[in-house]
């Protein structure tokens, strides 16, 4: 049984929509991967940058820092020079004097003695004050070590600011402990540095002690100076000897996540920090992943839009499509129906006078072409005006119909045609039928109308009869089909005149 036409159109609105669908999917798929992928290639090119940024960074803090440190140094050893060999031309104060003045980065330059009273220094007036209790006065009594020192920061006791001493011991020509050379350097000279570098809001650019104590910070905090960081990852790294390193940490400070790189300054026992926000470094790339995903999130509605208007759009094509199929069946059907009735006769059924000239006009030509016999009968139902006077109109069409039928069932062959010629006239067209067979036929169609045996009581024999004519033979090119209608109708009219009910050959014939 056929499906109805709403569930074909359902199953194949279905069907069409899980294809958009699927096809809509795969294109928010795909746009949502390459997206995520790009995003992803972005994230690890800002990542790059952001580990040369602070790679670069932790480079300077720790060259700027080695060169600070080495030029102040440089300034000790000439001092304890001068000191192991004196020189009475310049007095100790005037040195540090010039050798403070040549160096803006420190803040005080001072000469202990072995119980750590100022001796000299580089700023007058002389305070004469005692140092004894500094860490970095205590380590040299303690060390024998003439290496430099760098303490931890503290403030100046001449005017108060960060200070960090570097210093060394100077001896007696017996080795004995003679007393401390100590510069300090400002702490400011680290910050103003530290000023100049672009390390957004919560960037940290630091100096580190390498047993932890911070030396300088940016940003600065009073607080911060000289607190120990010792226990966070980046000075175990420090301590299971790496000279530099990168790492996400959360600051033990403020609590924020960075990325920190480190590096040892060379010869000195320091540690310089750079660290940026992560929040902060990859703000950009959070800003192109916003536009980017909300694009993506515009395509994909596009494609869902397009995806439902296309399917809607074939969707309507093929109900178009279908109403089409069904209007051409339609009109076919009618079509035929119209052709049917241009061709058959309405009372009777059987071909009409249209049917028939057609196909005498068709076989007459084939059988010119091939040399064939043509019969035709032409045949009349005999004293029919009586039968209607003495039956009525709708027993003659009855009567008319019973010999259409009987006419009909002679149609033995594909090319036989009988039809109604008009009124109460009927015609039989035999192709390739020769005179005999179609005298056969005719006379076996008279006698079969007599069978029927139609009451007629104005007829000689009480029954519906019918009188024909019969023409036949192989027409020459210069006969027309019309001579056949002719020749037949003559015959029609001798069998009329001697009798009725009686079948005639046309004169030709009667010759053949
Ligand atoms: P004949 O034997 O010489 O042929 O005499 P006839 O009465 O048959 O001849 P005629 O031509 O004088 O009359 C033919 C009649 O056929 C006239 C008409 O009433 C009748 N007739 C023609 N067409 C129809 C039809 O469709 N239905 C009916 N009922 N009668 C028809
Ligand atoms: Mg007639
Ligand atoms: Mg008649």
């Amino acid at each position: 049984m056929p499906r109805p036409l709403w569930r074909r159109l359902f199953g194949r609105r279905t069907r069409l929509s899980y294809a958009a669908g699927a096809i809509t999917l795969i294109c928010c798929l795909t746009l949502t991967t390459i997206t995520l992928w790009m995003l992803r290639q972005n994230r690890d090119l800002y990542l790059a940058q952001i580990h040369t940024s602070v790679a670069n960074l932790t480079q300077a803090l720790a060259s700027h820092a080695e060169d600070t440190l080495k030029q102040t140094d440089i300034v000790l050893v000439s001092v304890i020079a001068r000191l192991d060999t004196p020189d009475p031309a310049l007095s100790l104060p005037l040195l540090l004097a010039r050798q403070a003045v040549e160096l803006n980065q420190l803040a005080e330059l001072l000469v202990l003695d072995a119980q750590g009273m100022e001796v000299a220094s580089a700023n007058l007036p002389n305070l004469r004050e005692s140092y004894a209790d500094r860490d970095y006065f205590q380590y040299h009594r303690q060390h024998a070590d003439l290496g430099p020192h760098i303490g931890r920061a503290v403030r100046s006791r001449r005017n108060g600011e960060w200070v960090i001493p570097v210093s060394r011991r100077y001896n007696l020509p017996d080795g004995r402990f003679a007393g401390v050379v100590v510069a300090a350097i400002r702490e400011q000279c680290f910050q103003d540095f530290y000023e100049g570098f672009d390390i957004q809001r919560h960037g940290v650019l630091a100096m580190n002690m390498l047993e932890g104590s911070l030396l300088a910070r940016r940003p600065f905090d009073d607080r911060d100076i000289g607190r120990s960081l010792f226990s966070t990852p980046v000075f175990q790294r420090v301590l299971d000897g790496e000279k530099r390193g990168q790492l996400v940490l959360h600051s033990t400070l403020d609590g924020r996540e960075r990325f920190y790189g480190f590096q040892k300054v060379d010869n000195y026992p320091l540690v310089a920090i750079a660290a940026l926000d992560t929040e902060e470094a990859l703000s950009g790339w959070h800003h192109q992943a916003a536009v980017s995903l909300g694009l993506t999130a515009l395509g994909m509605l596009l494609f869902v839009a397009m995806g439902a208007y296309l399917t809607r759009n074939i969707f309507i094509r093929l109900q178009a499509e279908h109403h089409l199929r069904i209007v051409t069946a339609d009109l076919e059907h009618l079509n035929h129906a119209l052709e049917d009735q241009a061709l058959h006769d309405g009372l009777t059924g059987i071909a009409n006078r249209r049917h028939f000239d057609q196909a005498l006009q068709q076989e007459f030509a084939r059988a010119q072409r091939e040399g064939t016999p043509l019969s035709l009968l032409m045949l009349d139902v005999d004293n029919f005006k009586s039968f209607n006077d003495n039956y009525g109109h709708l027993a003659g069409d009855h009567c008319l119909r019973r010999i259409a039928q009987v006419l009909q069932s002679f149609e033995r062959r594909p090319g036989d045609l009988a039809a109604r010629y008009g009124g109460e006239e009927f015609t039989v067209l035999l192709p390739n039928t020769p005179g005999e067979g179609a005298l056969d036929l005719a006379e076996t169609i008279r006698q079969a109308v007599q069978d029927l045996g139609i009451p007629h009581q104005a007829s000689a024999y009480r029954v519906v009869t019918l009188s024909g004519g019969v023409s036949a033979g192989v027409p020459t090119p210069t006969d027309s089909p019309q001579d056949w209608i002719n020749k037949a109708d003559n015959a029609l009219y001798r069998a009329k005149a001697s009798g009725r009910n009686e079948i005639a050959a046309s004169e030709c014939l009667a010759l053949n």
